[in-house]
């Protein structure tokens, strides 16, 4: 199944694609990890990109699409958290492939904020961290034992900025894909978000 997933910063989109990616066994594709690992390895899309990430802004649609491209040439199943984010390149995504469903995370902005200025991620297990999932050992990673890391774009002013460019751009999203949209609850806990996916989009 090619799966979209869709929801403001903080609305649980990593999470949920990870979980959803472990149980199905679908290739879990986050374009802002992607970038990440690309700023990482200090390859010259990355580093481009990264001065666009820093600042809470959007990359240029270009290095994306190209990024993109490159990751779903062999796939014929994925979750994909992060892209489309504009109706551009919800246009390049179409004419690439086909989706099958849009996973859409409804969260409000206070929750939304809440969640994110408390985050901490792995960089190795991607594992998300914060007020639902607290690390066993403070700044440690459960799983790997790595020190945990608090993302550059996740202060107050870059989440504002974010928060907006959701509304603002990705929101519009939805409408194009309105019959394959199905609507999650996302106020709720990681668990329950995850039993409402499983119920509605796989029909367990
Ligand atoms: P995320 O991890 O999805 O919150 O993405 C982190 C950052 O990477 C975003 O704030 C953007 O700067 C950049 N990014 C990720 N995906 C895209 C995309 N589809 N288009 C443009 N920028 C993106």
């Amino acid at each position: 199944m090619k799966l979209l997933i869709i929801g403001a910063q903080g609305s649980g989109k990593g999470t949920q694609s990870k979980l959803i990616s472990e149980k199905h066994h679908i290739p879990h594709l986050s374009t802002g990890d992607l970038l990440r690992e690309a700023y990482e390895k200090k390859t010259k899309a990355g580093i481009e990109a990264h001065k666009y990430i820093e600042q809470g802004n959007l990359a240029p649609d270009e290095i994306i699409n190209e990024i993109l491209k490159q990751e779903l040439a062999d796939k014929l199943a994925f979750i994909l958290d992060g892209y489309p984010r504009n109706l551009k390149q919800a246009e390049n995504l179409d004419k690439i492939t086909k989706i099958d469903k849009v996973i859409y995370l409804k969260i409000n902005d206070k929750e939304a904020i809440g969640r994110l200025s408390s985050r901490r991620m792995c960089s190795k297990c991607k594992i998300i961290y914060g007020i639902n999932r607290v690390p066993l050992e403070e700044n440690t990673c459960d799983v790997c034992g790595q020190a945990l890391f608090t993302r550059e774009d996740d202060t107050e002013e870059k989440i504002k900025t974010r928060l907006k460019d959701f509304k603002e751009k990705t929101f519009l999203i939805l409408e194009r894909y309105k019959s394959k949209v199905i609507e999650i609850d996302a106020s709720k806990s990681p668990e329950e978000i995850f039993e409402e996916i499983e119920k509605k989009v796989f029909g367990d």
